[in-house]
């Protein structure tokens, strides 16, 4: 039953991505539109790119997909910030007051490419880049999109936006 119903995924940012595998893993066929390029393709500017700070909230949704030892391997441990007063001495100011608690960073494109790359191991997602949805019929599930400058459409059972907006 659930091979038959198609989950069109709008946008492959984070949450897009992990959802596709979760549901893929359910059986589910998705497809999934980002209106970017694919950015294991293109070069990110160190100065364009900020590191998440990936908390027990993060890791239990990373642990559903059964990825999260995999992504704390990319992983830089921090305990606070460090301050820096104006005209006084620099001190950490600890995120926890449990001295054994840390967050974890980790490079926000570094963490969608391990989502994109893990795609890639499910015959039954369809990820589709360049691809804009311009329009969404949520009764009827449907789409537009533009690919090669041409508008196109597509039908499934269900539509889950994750454009992040
Ligand atoms: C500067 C900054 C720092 C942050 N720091 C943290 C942090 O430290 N820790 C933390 O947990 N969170 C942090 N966040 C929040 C975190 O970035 C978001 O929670 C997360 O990116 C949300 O993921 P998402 O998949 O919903 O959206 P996004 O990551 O924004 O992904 C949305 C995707 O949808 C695509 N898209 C949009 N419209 C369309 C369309 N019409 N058709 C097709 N594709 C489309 C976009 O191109 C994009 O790839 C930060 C956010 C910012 C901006």
């Amino acid at each position: 039953m659930k091979e038959k119903q198609k989950i069109i995924i709008v946008g492959a940012g984070l949450c897009g991505c992990l959802l596709a595998i979760c549901l893929a893993q359910r059986g589910y066929a998705i497809a999934l539109y980002e209106k970017r390029s694919d950015m294991r393709k293109s070069t990110i500017g160190a100065g364009r790119s900020i590191n998440l700070a990936l908390s027990n909230r993060g890791l239990k949704a990373l642990q559903v997909a059964g990825l999260k030892d995999k992504v704390l391997k990319e992983t830089i441990p921090m305990k606070g910030r460090l301050i820096h007063p104006l005209g006084g001495e620099k001190f950490l100011s600890p995120y926890s007051g449990r001295p054994t608690d840390y967050i974890n960073s980790v490079s926000r494109p570094g963490l969608n490419i391990l989502l994109l790359n893990q795609i890639g191991e499910y015959d039954n997602i369809d990820l589709y880049f360049d691809s804009p949805v311009t329009n969404v019929n949520l009764k009827e599930a449907r789409i537009e999109y533009l690919s090669y400058g041409g508008k196109k459409t597509d039908n499934g059972t269900v539509i889950i936006g994750t454009d992040g907006l």
